[in-house]
């Protein structure tokens, strides 16, 4: 099992996370909040880059998984930097009766009626890294899996 490797500075980091974050989730879910129309409507597109596209098979999501995810997810995460903006959104994806797993859909977003899907991850791979709801990142340590 995998454990974080600094917890100390782990903590620092997970604490400005969250601060950085705290007035731009709200931002981040207009967004989404927008696209979503937009994809109801027959104006939004979701694109898939080819990265995610093999992730998607590495990880055994399919198309609908994600698509599912961008409908009735939420979002976790945002950043922008040089005028780009990126989102995860997580939601749950059900596997079998009464068994869900967890899905990160990281998301570019180029204007409100384009979001192209950069990857898609299961958090529970990883589950040092999350908190117990897999909404906030705690450890930012760079171990490969
Ligand atoms: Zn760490």
């Amino acid at each position: 099992m995998t454990h974080c490797r600094d917890p100390k500075q782990c903590a620092k980091k997970a604490f400005n996370r969250e601060r950085r974050l705290f007035d731009r989730l709200s931002f981040a879910e207009e967004l989404l909040h927008e696209f979503r129309m937009n994809l109801l409507e027959g104006q939004g597109v979701l694109l898939e880059s080819f990265h995610s596209e093999r992730r998607q098979v590495d990880r055994l999501y399919s198309k609908r998984d994600i698509r599912s995810a961008i409908e009735e997810g939420w979002a976790i995460d945002y950043s922008e930097f040089e005028g780009r903006i990126e989102i995860t959104v997580m939601s749950y994806i059900r596997v079998s009766l009464g068994v869900y797993r967890p899905i990160h859909v990281v998301c570019g977003i180029t204007n409100p009626k384009l979001w192209v899907i950069i990857t898609v991850k299961d958090p529970s791979e990883r589950p040092w890294r999350w908190d117990e709801k897999y909404e906030k990142k705690i450890c930012f340590c760079n171990i490969e899996v």
